[in-house]
């Protein structure tokens, strides 16, 4: 959460150049926004509540200047604020710093600090004051080692010393990469600020700290030694993280599922093999992830149940804990993150990891932390997705998923042909007859405040990946419930009219489905099926493709549209839901 980004290089228009990356950035945090820079030895401050989106970078153009950093905010501690919005100082406004993460003692600094000098409700604002506590008696770099020393939280942060032309950054639980380009750097919480100067970069690892002038210098946040890193190429492309011809992200991304199935799925065969195996091999297997990548792990539990016949563990990240009575040497977590960065995740992978389990993961983020902190990782090519609601890279994880269950009984061949036909089956019905189609159901059921939707097997998961995917961007209340489940309580909550949305599968349990519709029917809801084929109950038939057990991959796509028409026809801005941020790196 929270958009971090700083510059120091050739370039004069340093400020123009933070903005638009915060602008890059804001599908992070969007609450507020704020840059900052030294302006001929004087701090040049701007911070404000409000989206980065509709800053005009032309009023930054002529702040001639070649180092700067800024923020866009997703508030934790602290109200949205002017006052509260990132960069923060110390009480001479020598000292600035943006912040991602939360400091959890920042109560207990703030006094030792003298709690009269702040200005802001932020726990943000002790890290500036540290840093000029220490700075009085100190170099500038031993000043912030000393700070950050006795910081107990997560951060990553940038710090600027008015007067010292460089930027020191560092990191302890939240993501910072260091883009190296001609003569110019960039530190930021993601790639795509920076994509269009530069596609090398240094991951800044937990307890790392980087010194930005001429150059770049990695140290050691205890130790303050020298630390070498390894420069790593990032095959994106800029226009990938760029909107183009869509209105939105979020339908950009949905398109984009005509390509990145067959992305996810182009891997190296020893790679799916090896994963393959260790799930054969382990001893209790777990499959672990937060919010959509968690319902892709369910959608996984029942693939490797249906074609693996291999029983798996389901747990949400931020419930793993609880698991490690369950955990051996033996063991094995398999997680799943969009980002790479998620903080719930990287705290099951130490609960995994401190029983002496083995941890594999599916990421879209090359080389980013959990990458990095898995046994081994498995890239799923997605590509940058930016929207705040997942949708290619969802569909993406399920690929790889089903083509690894395949694996296990020694059938990669045949998954990859399944999910080839997938991804040419979702180039078929991405079309603009089905989109018009779409954005008429929507329209019919956008005023409703409820929606629910009903799926069996491994269209459960789906079911609950529907209700994630309406009610983060268009603020209905939806709610997906196992389709047997619903005459056991749910049922009552249907009335006469309730949008009630069932996934019909041609499998064996397609009757069963179509008979807990047929109950829904009996209560007045108004029935959109999700099906290969029609039925006398549905009042809206989505005709999809049949693609067997691979199903889910192509119901989720109807259901993803229609959130995004739902909440574009409500007025709202489906890539910058309320209250949500992309890449959830708090706890
Ligand atoms: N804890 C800080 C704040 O509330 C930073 C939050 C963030 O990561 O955006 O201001």
């Amino acid at each position: 959460m929270c958009g971090i980004f700083g510059y120091l290089g050739k370039k004069d228009n340093a400020m123009e150049v933070v903005v638009k990356g915060l602008q890059k950035l804001e599908y992070r945090g969007y609450d507020s926004w704020g840059v900052t820079s030294d302006l001929d030895g004087e701090l040049f401050v701007e911070k404000k509540v409000g989206k980065v989106s509709e800053v005009k970078l032309e009023d930054f153009r002529d702040k001639k200047t070649s180092i700067a950093m800024g923020h866009t905010r997703w508030a934790t501690h602290g109200g949205v604020t002017d006052a509260n919005a990132h960069p923060h100082f110390d009480t001479e406004r020598k000292i600035a710093v943006v912040h991602n993460g939360i400091i959890e003692n920042f109560q207990e600094l703030k006094e030792e600090l003298g709690k009269e000098n702040f200005v802001s409700d932020t726990d943000t604002e002790v890290i500036a004051h540290l840093i000029a506590k220490y700075r009085k008696d100190n170099p500038f770099k031993e000043a912030v080692l000393k700070a950050v020393k006795k910081l107990k939280g997560r951060f990553a942060i940038v710090v600027l010393n008015v007067g010292e032309n460089y930027l020191i950054a560092a990191r302890r639980g939240s993501p910072l990469i260091v883009g190296i380009g001609d003569g110019e750097y960039f530190l930021a919480s993601d790639i795509p600020a920076f994509l269009e100067y530069t596609q090398d970069v240094n991951y800044l690892d937990d307890n790392e700290m980087v010194v930005v002038d001429g150059g770049v210098e990695f140290l050691n946040l205890e130790t303050g030694e020298p630390i070498k890193k390894r420069l790593v190429n990032i095959d994106w492309q800029a226009e990938s993280a760029e909107k183009g011809e869509y209105d939105h992200f979020m339908l950009k991304e949905i398109m984009e599922q005509k390509e990145t199935i067959l992305r996810a799925i182009n891997q190296d065969e020893d790679d799916i093999m090896h994963v393959a195996q260790k799930i054969r091999d382990s001893r209790g297997c777990f499959l672990s992830g937060c919010g959509t990548a968690g319902k892709m792990c369910m959608a996984g539990e029942y693939f490797f149940s249906m074609i693996a016949h291999r029983h798996v563990n389901y747990a949400p990240s931020s419930e793993f804990k609880i698991y490690h009575h369950f955990l051996r040497p033996e063991s094995l977590l398999v997680v799943i993150s969009q980002s790479g960065e998620t903080a719930d995740v990287l705290e099951a992978m130490n609960v995994a990891r401190s029983k002496g389990a083995k941890v594999l993961s599916l990421v879209n983020v090359e080389g980013s932390t959990i990458a990095r902190q898995s046994d081994f990782s498995l890239h799923i090519k997605a590509g940058p997705e930016k929207a705040v609601a997942s949708t290619k890279a969802s569909t993406s994880q399920m690929a790889l998923l089903l083509l690894i269950a395949t694996a296990m009984i020694g059938e990669l061949q045949e998954g990859r042909r399944i999910l080839v036909d997938v991804a040419s089956k979702i180039n078929d019905i991405l079309n603009p007859r089905f989109l018009t189609y779409i954005k008429s159901v929507a329209e019919k059921i956008k005023d409703h405040e409820n929606a629910y939707i009903i799926g069996k097997a491994e269209n459960y998961p789906m079911a609950l990946e529907a209700a994630i995917k309406i009610q983060e961007v268009s603020y209905v209340h939806a709610q997906g419930f196992a389709a047997g489940e619903l005459k056991h309580g749910p049922i009552a909550l249907v009335t006469e009219g309730t949008p009630c949305i069932s996934l019909v599968a041609n499998d064996e349990v397609r009757q069963d489905v179509i008979n807990n519709t047929i109950e829904l029917k009996a209560r007045g809801a108004y029935i959109i099926g999700i099906s290969p084929e029609n039925d006398d109950v549905f009042d809206e038939w989505i005709k999809v493709p049949d693609v067997g057990v691979a199903s889910p991959l192509v119901n989720i796509i109807p259901i993803q549209l229609l959130a995004y028409y739902i909440a574009v026809l409500r007025g709202l801005d489906p890539d910058m839901p309320r209250n949500l941020a992309k890449s959830v790196t708090v706890k």
